[in-house]
């Protein structure tokens, strides 16, 4: 077991800050994470993925414990669906890329999504219509109750028992997907059809909606490589739909999503930030993306403290002008 102290956190977070942890450990292994936790029972801690969902405001005063348990197994092979376990600290994108060439669908809408496949279902990543829920079969954690079916997940936008029952510290340790491997494409959302279209795709296959997603992501979201973030930093918000009415006189352009609830309606979080005047607005080396205002960003050398106090800002901004609470969409350290 290989405790390091002091370690930067820079390369292990998108937003890429500069940022100490006390300690660091790598498991591989459940039996690795036990020996750590049995070592370091009285320390916080922190699970850690891709760091793709974090804003650290300050050095973690306790042990991060980084995810890197690795493999793909195939449990059962049916003539038109599979079942497949895969490794928590598997990559995310990777493991989609995989599923396409292997002909398992449905999960092509969220190609290229970073972080790993533990921290997938924690606060079930969704893109272009897309949800990871749809495809999770069990999650196996290190906790008390060590499997969780789909039900047991309690899943919805941007939520799960596991986003409620973080400060437990249960560790995910492997989740179970159920693929068809008959394609059921979802081609409304974004500029998928304009893509295929361009590209005279008549008939799509899995994988050209895959590349049609890649190419759309490539081209609209800032890679964390270049510009640092954590994608989207709010959720949409949804409210009454007596109340979107009432916005609708001031605002007749407002876009707006039908949910469940016939009484209520999602608006894009993005929209609101880019009318109330915040887009591409740049405060020293922090600021709101200039091509998307839902993706707040460290041009290099900014504090996590400065993004959060930014947000807190975008939200007071929003209560103000529309009588809408923002949710953040990122974890806050
Ligand atoms: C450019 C960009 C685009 C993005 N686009 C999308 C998008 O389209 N849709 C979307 O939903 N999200 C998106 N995200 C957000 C992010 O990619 C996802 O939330 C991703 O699932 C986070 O994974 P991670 O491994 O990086 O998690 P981390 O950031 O490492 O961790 C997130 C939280 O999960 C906990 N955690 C991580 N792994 C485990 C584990 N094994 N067990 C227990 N707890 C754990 C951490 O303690 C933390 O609280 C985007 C992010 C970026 C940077």
């Amino acid at each position: 077991m290989n405790i390091q102290q002091n370690f930067s956190l820079q390369s292990y977070n998108t937003f890429g800050l500069d940022i100490k942890a006390k300690y660091f450990a790598t498991f591989e292994t459940e039996t690795e994470l036990n020996q750590i936790l049995e070592k370091c029972a009285n320390i916080p801690k922190l699970i850690l993925g891709g760091g793709s969902n974090i804003l650290f405001t300050q050095n973690f005063e306790g042990i991060i414990l980084y995810n890197q348990i690795k493999g793909i197994k195939i449990e059962d092979d049916f003539d038109d669906s599979v079942i497949v376990n895969v490794g928590a600290g598997e990559n995310w994108a990777d493991f989609v890329a995989y599923a396409v060439k292997n002909g398992y669908c449905g999960i092509e809408n969220l190609a290229l999504i970073p972080g790993t496949v533990g921290a997938s279902v924690i606060q079930n990543i969704g893109a272009y219509g897309v949800e990871v829920k749809d495809f999770v079969k069990n999650v196996y954690t290190n906790g008390k109750k060590s499997v969780y079916n789909n039900i047991d997940c309690k899943f919805g936008y941007r939520d799960s028992v596991f986003k409620q029952e973080n400060p437990k510290q249960s560790v995910i340790l492997s989740v179970t997907f159920h693929f068809s491997k008959k394609p059921h494409l979802k081609l409304d959302y974004g500029d998928i059809r304009k893509i295929l279209q361009e590209s005279n795709i008549e008939n799509p296959t899995t994988k050209d909606v895959f590349d049609a997603i890649c190419h759309i992501r490539s081209s609209k979201l800032p890679n964390p490589a270049e510009i640092g973030n954590a994608g989207s930093f709010f959720k949409n918000p949804e409210i009454n739909r007596s109340h979107f009415e009432f916005l609708k006189q001031n605002f007749p352009q407002m876009p707006f999503y039908p949910v469940e609830n016939p009484e209520k309606v999602k608006v894009p979080a993005g929209w609101l930030i880019e009318k109330a005047g915040w887009k591409g607005k740049k405060i020293e080396n922090i600021g709101v993306h200039e091509k998307q205002a839902l993706v707040l960003v460290n041009y290099g050398g900014g504090k996590g403290i400065d993004i959060l106090n930014l947000a807190n800002q975008i939200e007071k901004s929003i209560q103000e002008m529309f009588d809408i609470s923002l949710e953040k969409e990122v974890n806050i350290l």
